[in-house]
Formats: structure tokens, sequence, C-alpha cells
């Protein structure tokens, strides 16, 4: 059957963010790609497939800045845990998984991203003790099958977590220490030469590589210099968690004598082409020294809130012109992919900042962040984050006729404030629809929720046993990091006054 070239949606309402408005346009798609918006009645090749968009809202696909495939088969397996508890937790949560279940974990994922308006994600994968291509390969599948977008950055460090937070090892008792030698990493070299074998033949269409030196102190200097050079020669993005917990950066400061972020920089990381994820603790040199750069950071104030580590300061980021993204996080700690929320979560997170509303993060930036410095993030923006001829076809459809539209004042607003994901309607990717009518088209949930209850039995007992090794570890991390964020720091990030450390 030949494939009709042209698409052409008509009766929407499309949104002008700058505007504030919904404004009756069609829109002409080419296979993939916008090829012209008009007014209503716009001229259309014959045999052009029609959409009929009456009483939708047209807005660009929102792009998740940083996410974890591999967390969507951890959704709310826990609550209380901060990031280093998190970390520790990393065997527990990802032990013993096949092919089939870094697979599903991805579909999981991508699933939930489409049916709630997102289009695009930056997924730090994770493989243990390193990556692979056949892991990785499993993952891509699973955007493809779902039909979303996505760069997958695989993270890789060669310093285990408990390596890399000075004075931790100490507090583990001999039986322990032992214990913790199953969460070694492989050697950096092997690592390089995985992601280096997968760079060089990548097959997948819409799931691009990137490199992700998971944390700076969790990777020695060679190792995080391999991977600015790999990322330089193939032309990909390289992303980082830098200054996601205060114990990170006190970690940073015992190890380098400096930021996380200007260690990072005077090895040469720091370009257009890198993404700080969380930067909550960064400082104004920080910022302005990734602003200077054309670097992103990818904002996630639920991740933020749920694991303890405080509030980024957006606003301080962008007025460095710090590129920003905005992210849910992995669903071990966010725990839905909802990129309406996180929208909502940053303007919200920005207000309780301060008294002075002159500096709060607009609904506008919000959105901008969702959309455009999604893709500049991703390294898409000459093809996504925007409704607009020459990008991607990456439309989200929202209904008029839900309540949260009844009435509509403000799109801008209502988008970011009011929206919770329940009014999308349609989402079209690529030219092609993915989700019609509420109805994800590419994938069959209850199979797949089937598919996820037999990858449960089969972790069942490994994980019990890891659970158990965690149980143990917790009584440790859980009392000795608290301790480690108590050290003074010339910025303050925290909720609560009682962490407050004046200077
Ligand atoms: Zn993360």
């Amino acid at each position: 059957m030949a494939k009709r070239p042209f698409t052409v949606v008509r009766g929407g309402k499309l949104l002008d963010i700058a505007k504030r408005k919904a404004v009756p346009a069609d829109i002409l798609i080419k296979g993939d790609t916008i090829a012209e918006i008009g007014r209503p009645g716009l001229a259309a090749p014959a045999g052009a497939t029609a959409i009929d968009a009456r009483n939708r809202l047209l807005h660009p696909g929102l792009i998740n800045a940083h996410t974890h495939g591999p967390g969507n088969l951890g959704k709310g397996l826990y609550d209380r845990w901060s990031l280093e508890l998190l970390l520790t937790a990393s065997q527990w949560v990802g032990i013993g998984r096949t092919l089939e279940d870094k697979y599903l974990s991805a579909l999981i994922g991508a699933a939930e991203m489409v049916l709630k308006g997102c289009t695009a994600a930056y997924d730090l994968a994770a493989e243990f003790p390193l990556p692979s291509v056949e892991g990785l390969s499993a993952m891509a599948r699973g955007y493809e099958d779902v039909g979303m977008r996505c760069v997958l950055a695989p993270m890789v460090a060669d310093i285990s977590f408990f390596e890399a937070i000075p004075g931790l090892m100490d507090r583990l008792s001999p039986a322990l220490q032992k214990e913790v030698e199953s969460f070694k990493l492989a050697p950096w070299k092997a690592t390089t030469a995985q992601m280096k074998k997968a760079l060089q033949k990548w097959p997948f269409e819409k799931v691009h590589l990137a490199l992700a030196p998971t944390i700076p102190h969790h990777c020695s200097d060679q190792f995080l210099i391999s991977c600015r050079d790999l990322a330089k020669e193939y032309d990909v993005g390289l992303h980082s968690h830098v200054a996601e917990s205060k114990v990170q950066v006190i970690a940073g400061y015992q190890h380098y004598g400096t930021s996380l972020a200007a260690h990072m920089d005077e090895l040469g990381l720091v370009s257009d082409r890198f993404t700080v994820a969380h930067g909550v603790w960064l400082d104004s040199d920080d910022m302005k020294r990734l602003g200077d750069r054309g670097a992103s950071v990818a904002h996630n104030p639920g991740s933020n809130m749920r694991l303890g580590n405080g509030l980024a300061d957006m606003r301080a980021m962008l007025s460095r012109k710090v590129n920003v993204g905005i992210g849910t996080d992995g669903a071990s700690c966010s725990d839905n992919q909802n990129v309406y929320e996180a929208m909502r979560l940053a303007s919200f997170a920005s207000k309780v900042q301060g008294p002075d509303h002159a500096t709060w993060i607009t609904t506008e930036e919000a959105l901008r962040a969702a959309t455009e410095g999604g893709a500049r993030a991703l390294g898409l923006q000459k093809q996504i984050g925007r409704i607009a001829p020459g990008y991607k076809a990456d439309i989200v459809f929202l209904d008029l006729h839900h309540v949260n539209w009844i009435p509509m004042n403000d799109p801008v607003n209502q988008i970011v404030h009011a929206e919770d994901g329940s009014a999308v309607h349609s989402v079209m990717i690529g030219g092609r629809m993915v989700v019609e009518d509420r109805k994800l088209l590419t994938v069959d949930l209850p199979k797949l929720a089937a598919r996820a209850a037999a990858s449960q039995v089969r972790r069942a007992k490994p994980m019990g046993q890891a659970k158990t090794l965690y149980d143990r570890l917790e009584k440790v991390v859980g009392a000795f990091c608290p301790g480690l964020a108590k050290v003074p720091l010339h910025i303050h990030r925290f909720g609560a006054s009682h962490h407050h450390h004046p200077h």
C-alpha cells in the first residue's frame, strides 16, 4: 500500500505562546514534517489524509528533558528515600533484568509519556556493570514500538556510590564493605569500548544516542575525558547529574577543591552539547559558567522535592542564560512521567522561593522550557519543540470540551496550571497518530500489564535478596549522608528553615 505523503489537520486552534492565544489554523504535513500553516481551509494536495481537529487546542509535543527508562519497573516501589538512598537501592531496583525487562521498562515509560502529551525524552538508561549494545537496543525498541522520540544516554561510571562519598566506606562494617563490592563497576576502558560500539552502528531512526557520565565524582577524570572526546567524535550529547543533592556538592569540594561544575568545565565537558540534570545546588558562578558555554539544565522540581534535594533556582539559571528544559526524572523517584505536572511544579516551586512576584517563573517560561528548552537540551532544536514549517509534526491535541478547558481563558496559563494530561485527546509524532481519542494505538495496555506482571515474578527472588542488603545499608547511608548535608555551604536550597546556614 502506497504511503500517503500528505496529512492536513483541519479546524483546530493552534497555540500561539507569545500572544497567549489559540488561533484557528490548518496544518499541512508532508511525511513527518510540517509543510505549511495557514488559515482555515488551507489548500491541500488531492489525496491528503484529513484529520478533524475541531474543538481541539494544538500545542507542541512536550519534551521530557530528564528521565530514566529503567525506573518504570520500579514505579511506586518505595516512599521515603533520599537521592543517596535511591543510589543505594539501585541494585535492589535493577537486579535480575533480562533484555525483555529492559524493553518493557522503556516501553511502559514511553506509553505513559505519550498518553500524557509528551513526544520526546532524554532517557538516561542504566545497565550494570556496564552498558551493552543489546541492552540499549532493547530499550530503543521500547520507544520505537510506542512511536516516541528519544535521546538515549547510558549512565556510566567507574567509581561506585560507596567509593564516591568521602568517609562513607569507613562507616560500613567490614561485612558490609565486602557486600558492597557487588556494586563495583566495570573499568572505564571497557565501558568506553561498549559505548563506542553502540555509537558506530546505531540503526534506530527516532532514538538517538548520547553519553551520560552519571555523576561527576562517580567517574575518574580519565573517564570523563574519554566521554567528552567520544561525544565530540560522534557529535552527540553529554548529560550528567551535577549538584543534584547537597551531599554531592560537598563530596565534590572534598574531591576537587572546586564545585562539580567547575571541575567538569576544567576538563572541557561543559559546552552547548552538555546538559546538567537537576543543578539544585549550582551557585551563581556555576550557572554563569553553564550559561556562557551554551549548556542546558534539565530541571526536575518533582523529583527534587520527592528526594529531599531542595528547590533549584530556575530564575537564577535563566538570568545567567542557561538553557532550561523540564523533566520528570525516573519513575522510581517521581513517580509518574507527567510533564504537565513537572511544568506546574516548576512554576509553583519558583513561587515559594521568595515574595517578589516579579522574579517568579511565568507560565510562558515553564511552557517554553518544556518545549523549546527541552528540544535544545536534546540537541534537536531544529527539529522539535515548535509547531512551525520545517519542524517535525509532533503535536498534542487537547480536548476543549474537557472540563479542564471549560472555559478557556489564557491557554498558556491553563496548559501549565490547569492541565494534568487528562484532556489529551490525541497525539501525533512525526505526522503519525500515536494516541487517538485517548487510546494508545501502538501498544495493547492489558497485554503490557501481563508482561510487566510476569517480569515482577521473574525478578522477585533476586530483588528480595537485594532488598535485605538494602535494608542493612539504609541504616548507615541514611544516618551518614544527612550528617554530611549539615556542612555549611554558601547557598541554600532546602525548604525548611532548620537547614538554613546563614553566611
Ligand atoms: Zn536522574
